[in-house]
């Protein structure tokens, strides 16, 4: 992996990095059709990084029509897997060798942690391509059991052109999460990044090509959610739309997708994740530490933040004694700093909004243990302390709203049946993590969590091999990471071959 591990090094490479801000369309970068731009700007300072193609609904046509051509002459769907997954491994090759570039764009762009970019971001996006091109040649279909004078079979095909939508706080391996089941089933892809972090997804496309990914199978539109987000949910040559975002946002593609063709969705959207303490912990200090790194990951900007800690009364003293110590380990700086775990809030509105929070919780009688002050002002980031609330009830709005910022809810309960009850008590359901010692109460409680992902003794989303997605609120339609992200982008078809 192509990675600086001093922050010295990350300046300067940050410094030299030049920028593709153009829409990326069948196969060459292009200004959007009415020459509109708009600035990408750096959360950690509030600078203007550079000026890209304001894509809209007729740069989202074109690049739709580019698409779809290029899946029906069969120049990426008509190749034999084993010659896809050639293509596919070829694309993870460039990734990794421009790691450490395509790691400093979502630094610039979204103000993470170049400590957090180099060493997960990218390897899991460099991974995310890497698994799914190597499934491709090893997926069969099958024959049903049939009478012996039919012959049936079920066969998984591509979709056709595949609409991306991503968010803003994990930019270049949301994309890969997505481009590479959709690409190793067959599909071409029109990508929508967010208006805050375009940068690394139009660099991923240009590096696809050069991996000898054909023009047109990739494209990439920058542009706004309300116009070429819109139109890619509503357009009625787009096959499917893999959406990770809020699910404010999400419900609109159900309506994008019920008001023109019907079109497969798979949308990850937001959570609020419990973290249930048991009585019975005694690992006091790995359980501060998945309990910090679960909220100020990405600086609380994260999906699956676990923003709630649902402890037991016996132990809530300790416990919350050992996360406060853990939050110091957490150093908030400039992102390019090597010691930086803390960058800033993406942009001013999402600062005012996490602020906004800090002052609901104190009003509705929550009690501020630390933090939740704007902080390093002079910087012109938008920068805050993460914040602690003890003496938090499940019906306070900091413990229902997904906050999306360095807010921890800590919430006590006197007995399981009461943990499981205000864990549950949510309309998410992407992730939850459970501590006990006792395995009857693991395997219990695991099973009685309704979250996508219950991670046991630890705060984990799994690697690749498992699907990632959301119960309740939290997804619909489909399933992230793992085999069941190829179901995602394909479609199963049933053939009935009567012999005579
Ligand atoms: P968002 O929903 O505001 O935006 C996501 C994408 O949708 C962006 O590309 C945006 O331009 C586009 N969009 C916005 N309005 C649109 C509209 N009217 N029509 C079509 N497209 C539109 O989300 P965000 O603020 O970028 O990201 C934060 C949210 O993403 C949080 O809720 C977080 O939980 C969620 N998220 C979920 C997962 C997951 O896997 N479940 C992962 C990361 C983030």
């Amino acid at each position: 992996m192509d990675t600086l591990t001093d922050g010295a090094g990350w300046r300067d490479a940050a410094a030299a990095l030049s920028f593709r801000t153009d829409a990326f369309i069948d196969g060459r970068f292009r200004p959007a059709r009415s020459g509109g731009r708009f600035d990408t700007r750096n959360p950690a300072n509030g600078s203007r990084i550079a000026s890209v193609a304001e894509g809209a609904a007729e740069d989202v046509d074109d690049a739709v029509a580019a698409a779809r051509r290029a899946f029906d002459d069969g120049r990426w769907s008509g190749l034999a897997p084993a010659e896809r997954k050639a293509k596919l491994l070829a694309f993870a090759d460039r990734i990794e060798a421009h790691a450490t570039e395509l790691a400093l764009l979502d630094v610039l762009d979204a103000g993470k942690p170049a400590s957090v970019t180099t060493s997960m971001d990218l390897p899991d996006a460099v991974g995310a391509i890497r698994w799914h091109a190597e499934l491709t040649d090893k997926l069969y279909d099958r024959l049903p059991p049939t009478a012996a004078d039919i012959v049936g079979m079920t066969v998984r095909e591509p979709l056709g052109v595949v609409g991306i939508v991503t968010p803003w706080n994990f930019p270049v391996m949301t994309a890969c999460l997505k481009l590479g089941p959709a690409l190793a089933v067959g599909n071409t892809v029109v990508l929508k990044p967010a208006e805050q972090t375009p940068l690394s997804a139009l660099r991923l496309a240009e590096l696809a090509a050069e991996a000898g990914i054909p023009d047109g199978v990739v494209n990439v539109v920058p542009g706004f959610g309300e116009t070429a987000g819109a139109r890619i949910g509503l357009h009625p040559d787009v096959d499917c739309v893999s959406f990770t975002g809020s699910t404010e946002v999400g419900r609109l593609f159900l309506h994008y997708a019920a008001e023109s063709n019907l079109k497969r969705l798979a949308l990850e959207l937001g959570g609020k994740s419990p973290c249930l303490v048991m009585k019975d912990v005694t690992r006091l200090q790995a359980l501060a530490e998945h309990v910090a790194t679960g909220i100020l990951l990405n600086q609380g900007e994260n999906c699956s933040a676990g923003s709630r800690l649902i402890v037991h009364r016996d132990v809530k003293d300790a416990v919350l004694a050992a996360v406060q110590a853990e939050f110091d380990a957490w150093t908030l700086g400039d992102p390019l700093d090597a010691g930086t775990r803390l960058g800033p809030m993406i942009e001013q509105q999402h600062l005012d909004r996490v602020l906004g929070y800090v002052e609901d919780g104190q009003a509705e009688g929550a009690r501020l243990v630390r933090g939740g002050k704007r902080v390093r002002i002079d910087s012109g980031g938008y920068f805050i302390e993460p914040a602690i609330f003890d003496g938090v009830r499940n019906d306070m709005r900091i413990a229902r709203d997904e906050i999306f910022g360095p807010v921890l809810s800590v919430i006590t309960f006197d007995d399981e049946a009461e943990g499981l009850r205000i864990a549950n008590d949510t309309p998410y359901g992407l992730a939850a993590s459970l501590w006990t010692d006792d395995v009857n109460v693991a395997h219990r409680a695991a099973r009685a969590l309704r979250a996508g992902t219950v991670s046991v003794n630890c705060f984990s989303e799994g690697d690749m091999s498992v699907p990632f997605g959301g119960f309740k609120q939290s997804g619909f339609g489909g399933r992230d990471k793992s085999q069941a992200a190829h179901d995602q982008f394909s479609e199963l078809k049933a053939i009935w071959m009567q012999l005579r």
